[in-house]
């Protein structure tokens, strides 16, 4: 006897990171423009900081 399970699909589109709609074509994996930039702000605010020119407030200088 074989038994037939039902296997979970993968859904092929992932939901929003943000709000956890279904993405939008064209902005995946995002469901809107608004959330893809709320995403980014949260990336960049989440820790990452973009190098700058300016060095440590006390640079070792021999
Ligand atoms: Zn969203």
């Amino acid at each position: 006897m074989s038994q037939i399970v039902e296997l979970k699909r993968k859904p092929r589109k992932a939901k929003c990171p943000i709000c956890a709609r279904p993405s939008l074509a064209g902005l995946e994996p995002f469901c809107s423009k608004r959330c893809k930039d709320e995403d980014l702000r949260r990336w960049l605010d989440g820790g990452y900081r973009i190098p700058t020119d300016e060095g440590p407030d006390a640079p070792d200088v021999p």
